[in-house]
């Protein structure tokens, strides 16, 4: 039994509501939202953070995946892509993955993030 939750649903052992299903990631959107539109793009691979991210090819599927999710919920008037890494970054979830957020005007980063 895998414990980690976006493993889990990377497999299909536990529900979300995908906005993106590639062959080598997934995007679905976060269940307690922080804007109109938060989606997570994540590798299908358990990859713990940013940090451990050696494969430069999935990097840069996984910021193109952003882009397309950015596309297909239409996010023209802009977005905000965001990844927490490790214990600092105050990340939750310990499988990669990028948030994509809009739908509203995003606050200045140095208020919001610092
Ligand atoms: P982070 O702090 O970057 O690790 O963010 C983890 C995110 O995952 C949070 O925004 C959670 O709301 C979201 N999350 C946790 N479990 C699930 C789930 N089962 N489906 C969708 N989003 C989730
Ligand atoms: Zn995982």
């Amino acid at each position: 039994m895998v414990e980690c939750i976006f493993c889990r649903i990377a497999s299909g052992a536990a529900p979300a509501r995908f906005v993106l299903e590639a062959p080598r990631v997934i995007a679905f959107h976060d269940i307690r939202p922080l804007a109109p539109t938060h989606v997570l793009v994540t590798p299908r691979e358990h990859v713990p953070s940013l940090w451990e991210l050696a494969d430069r090819e999935l990097a840069g599927e996984l910021l193109d995946a952003a882009r397309q999710v950015a596309h297909q919920c239409g996010l023209e008037r802009g977005f905000r892509v965001i990844t927490n890494a490790r214990h600092d970054g105050g990340q939750e979830v310990e499988h990669l993955h990028v948030h994509v957020l809009g739908g509203r005007r995003m606050g200045p980063m140095v208020a919001r993030l610092f």
